[in-house]
């Protein structure tokens, strides 16, 4: 397996790099300080390309491969893992489904608007009562002539307020389980379609994360995503994708704390010396290091796979797993390497931490990735 990047990818990341530093570092702390959704940032990633990188020219994408993509949301987490994941959710858990599992006509109504940016999109999978156990969802969808009926209320919608479109999980069957739902691709000015409560969060603050509430919803029967009843498998080949978004992410920020740590170890002088002549802190930047670029061959391992077309669940869920414990690991050496100052605002180390928690929760807890990686091994 070839872990050099071709001069393509390294051009692309060049280019995110760039304007990560240029456009999203100078206004990332102030918008997430203030819970507000970085608009403008977003709309410039669409212009660049970036909120369509993986999918065909055809529907409007720029016709890259998934590692550049994995490539474009480290870059972006590095300066906000807020755009990261604004990114990744739209990309990932949106688009990805929509051409994936499609009809001809959904993906040339949705996706050139979803790939360019012009509109963003939310996935809700996550209910009140079904987290981890994703397939408990109490949701339903009813068949009414032409039209299905949906009810419930969903959680956690990243990016729900800023979303046009929302790909959803309901159930068709309920005594079927996780055999008995179906995706649905629902438009934001639906009747009977609102957002209920807006989530106040330890970090990651300029995406929203919303509850969504569907009463009586009527869609046409063509808002179905994919076969009836095979909704969870949707969810599931959709997650999978969606881990390695937010393993980039986490890789992101881990980057960002490593490189704020190396900076301010060679600034800060204790005992007349900088502290970065201490071994314990050369220790500690070695270690970051050193778990960084593990979880980053663990990351792109698994996206290459990806782009094969080989199946690459356990290597996702490994992918994730690791970076996201890496991503925590090294925000908290980060502050230690700050002291006391660290925990203040006036360092980005403090932010870094609390956006850190995140990649160990969503798109499945380190628990069920460790579920999913020894369920493929001892099966
Ligand atoms: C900021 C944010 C954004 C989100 N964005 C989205 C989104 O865009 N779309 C969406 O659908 N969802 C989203 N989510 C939901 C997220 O994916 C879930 O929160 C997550 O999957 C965990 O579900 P839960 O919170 O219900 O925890 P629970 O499932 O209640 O888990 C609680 C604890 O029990 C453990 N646990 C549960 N089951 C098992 C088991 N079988 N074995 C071992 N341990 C277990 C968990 O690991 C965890 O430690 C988001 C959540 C947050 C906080």
């Amino acid at each position: 397996m070839d872990f050099m990047l071709t001069e393509e990818q390294l051009m692309l990341q060049d280019m995110v790099r760039k304007f990560a530093k240029e456009e999203i570092e100078p206004v990332s702390s102030d918008n997430e300080r203030n819970h507000r959704y970085p608009a403008d940032i977003i709309s410039q990633l669409g212009e660049l390309g970036i909120m369509g990188i993986a999918y065909p020219v055809e529907y409007g994408g720029a016709g890259m491969d998934f590692v550049s993509y994995m490539i474009a949301v480290e870059e972006i987490s590095r300066y906000c893992a807020s755009t990261g994941v604004i990114v990744s959710a739209h990309s990932s858990l949106v688009c990805d489904p929509i051409f994936r599992f499609g009809t001809e006509e959904q993906k040339q109504k949705y996706l050139p608007d979803l790939l360019s940016g012009r509109k963003i999109g939310s996935f809700s999978l996550t209910e009140a009562g079904a987290g981890s156990d994703a397939g408990a969802t109490s949701t339903t969808a009813v068949l009414d002539g032409d039209h299905w009926i949906l009810n419930g209320s969903k959680i956690f919608a990243t990016n729900g307020k800023e979303a046009e479109v929302f790909v959803l999980i309901a159930s068709t069957e309920p005594s079927q389980k996780t055999r008995g739902v179906t995706t649905f691709i629902v438009d934001k000015d639906s009747p009977g379609y609102s957002i209920g409560k807006v989530e106040q969060k330890l970090g990651i603050r300029s995406s929203s994360t919303v509850e969504i509430i569907l009463d009586n919803v009527r869609v046409p029967k063509s808002a179905m995503l994919g076969e009836l009843n095979k909704g969870f498998k949707v969810s599931m080949v959709t997650l999978d994708g969606g881990r390695l978004g937010i393993a980039s992410q986490a890789l992101g920020i881990a980057r960002a704390a490593i490189e704020d740590s190396i900076k301010y170890s060679k600034e800060r002088f204790q005992f007349d010396q900088p502290i970065a002549n201490f071994q314990a802190i050369q220790w500690m930047i070695a270690d970051m290091w050193t778990e960084y670029e593990s979880a980053r061959l663990l990351t792109w391992r698994a996206s290459i796979m990806k782009d094969k077309g080989m199946n690459y669940s356990r290597e996702a869920a490994m992918a994730k797993l690791k970076a996201s414990e890496v991503c925590m690991f090294c925000a908290n050496k980060a502050i230690q390497i700050h002291g006391g100052y660290g925990f203040t605002e006036d360092f980005k180390v403090e932010r870094y931490y609390r956006d850190a928690k995140i990649t160990e929760l969503y798109e499945g807890t380190s628990e069920i990735q460790r579920l999913v990686i020894a369920r493929t091994l001892l099966k």
